[in-house]
């Protein structure tokens, strides 16, 4: 998820809760998420997005391949 405070937004893994660096806008925290190789995916009308370390967990694969799935 991306939470808001105060302008800030800030990219929190939906399964560990581990952070990313706040980012000034909606965009630039997506952006952060795609370039640090998360997945972002969409769970009925919520969005979650993954760290590295879960989804190599989940699924086995690395950073690299992470980030490509990601580029679409
Ligand atoms: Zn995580």
């Amino acid at each position: 998820m991306i939470e808001n405070y105060f302008g800030n937004y800030t990219p929190v893994c939906d399964c560990c809760e581990k952070r990313l660096p706040g980012e000034l806008s909606f965009q630039e925290a997506v952006r952060a998420i795609r370039a640090a190789g998360w997945e972002s995916r969409k769970v009925g009308d919520e969005r979650e997005d993954v760290c590295t370390d879960c989804l190599f967990e989940e699924k086995g694969y690395a950073r690299e391949f992470a980030y490509a799935a990601n580029r679409r």
